[in-house]
C-alpha cells in the first residue's frame, strides 16, 4: 500500500537531508516533490495546495533543534499534517442510547457495500454485539443471496422479504425486528447503482427518513481515487452521511482517497477495507495511515 507515494516523499527528504536547517530555499525543492507525490497519488488538487501551504508555514517557522537531522524535522511536519488532513482522531461508530443502532450503509455498485455490511457485522461481534443485517437490494436478485450467504458464513442473522417487497417497507420491519429481538446493532444494506441516479437517492432518502438511523455510511472504493472523495460530498449534500468506509485498500490504491476523503466531504473515514474475506476491515487511524504513507 502506497508504496509509489513513499518512494516519491523520499525524493522530498533527499531535498533537505545533509543540510544545516530548513531553509527557504531548500524547503523549496523538498515542497515540490511533496506536491508531486500526492497529485501522482491522486489527492484533491485543493486538498494538495492546502497540505503544502501548511507545511511550507511550519517548516520555515520551525525552530533549529540541536540532534535533530532537518529532513527529520521536515518528515515529522509532514507527518503531522498527514493526521490532520486525515481526521486528527479516529471516530467510532455512532452508539444509540437505547439499543439497537441502526446504521445505513449506501455506495455504489460494486464499492464493497454488501461485503463491508457482512464485516461491520462480525467487526461488532468482536466488541460482543449482536447485530441483524438487512437485505433491501431487491432489483439485483443476486444481491440478497450474497446477503444470506454472507451471514450463514460468520453466523450472523439476515432479515430479507424476498425481492418482491418494497425496499422502505423491508427496512422499517427489520430495524422493528431487530428492536423487538433485543439486537444491539441493525446495519441495513442497501441498492447500489453504478452510477448516482435519482431513484436511488430517492428510495435512499425515504429509508432514511423513515429508520432515521444513527450511521449512514457511505462505502467508497479506495481505488477510485479523487472520485472517492467527491462521491462522498455529493452523498452528503443529497442524503447526510455520517461517515465513509473506505474499500479495497489491500489493492495498488495510490493512497488520494485515504488523503482527501476528510477534507472534501468533511465526513471521517470510520473503516478500511483490506479484503475480500469477511475479517478484512479495519477502524481508521489517521495516524497509523500516515505512518504507513511514510513508509
Ligand atoms: P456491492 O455491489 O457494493 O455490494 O459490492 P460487493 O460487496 O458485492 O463487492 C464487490 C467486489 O469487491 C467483490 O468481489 C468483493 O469481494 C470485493 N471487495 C469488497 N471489499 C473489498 C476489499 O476491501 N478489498 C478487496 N480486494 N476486494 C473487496
Amino acid at each position: 500500500m502506497f508504496d509509489a507515494l513513499a518512494d516519491r516523499l523520499e525524493q522530498a527528504w533527499k531535498k533537505v537531508r545533509g543540510q544545516d536547517k530548513i531553509s527557504e530555499s531548500n524547503v523549496k525543492d523538498a515542497l515540490r516533490e511533496v506536491r508531486r507525490a500526492l497529485l501522482e497519488a491522486d489527492v484533491n488538487l485543493q486538498v494538495v495546495k492546502d497540505f503544502v501551504a501548511e507545511v511550507e508555514q511550519n517548516a520555515l517557522g520551525a525552530e533549529v533543534i540541536a540532534g535533530v537531522r532537518p529532513d527529520q524535522q521536515f518528515i515529522e511536519i509532514v507527518y503531522n499534517e498527514l493526521v490532520k488532513v486525515m481526521g486528527d482522531a479516529n471516530v467510532p461508530l455512532a452508539e444509540a442510547e437505547t439499543a439497537p443502532t441502526i446504521v445505513l450503509m449506501a455506495g455504489l455498485q460494486g464499492t464493497g457495500k454488501t461485503t463491508a455490511t457482512a464485516k461491520l457485522a462480525l467487526h461488532l461481534r468482536k466488541e460482543d454485539k449482536k447485530a441483524l443485517l438487512v437485505a433491501t437490494d431487491v432489483y439485483r436478485p443476486a444481491a440478497i443471496d450474497q446477503l444470506i450467504a454472507l451471514g450463514k458464513q460468520i453466523n450472523i442473522p439476515v432479515f430479507d422479504m424476498g425481492k418482491d417487497a418494497d425496499p422502505v417497507e423491508i427496512a422499517r420491519q427489520g430495524v422493528e425486528k431487530a428492536r423487538a429481538d433485543g439486537f444491539d446493532v441493525v446495519i441495513v444494506d442497501t441498492a447500489g447503482r453504478l452510477q448516482i441516479d435519482e431513484s436511488m437517492m430517492g428510495e435512499l432518502k425515504r429509508i432514511k427518513d423513515t429508520i432515521e438511523p444513527h450511521e449512514t455510511l457511505l462505502v467508497v472504493d479506495a481505488m477510485t481515487g479523487q472520485e472517492a472523495a467527491n462521491l462522498t460530498r455529493t452523498f452528503h449534500e443529497q442524503i447526510g452521511v455520517t461517515g465513509a468506509i473506505l474499500t479495497k485498500m489491500d489493492g495498488d490504491t495510490r493512497g488520494g482517497a485515504a488523503l482527501s476523503v476528510r477534507r472534501i466531504s468533511g465526513q471521517p473515514i470510520k473503516f478500511i477495507g483490506i479484503g475480500e474475506k469477511v475479517d478484512a476491515l479495519q477502524p481508521f487511524y489517521p495516524d497509523r495511515m500516515a505512518s504507513r504513507i511514510l513508509g
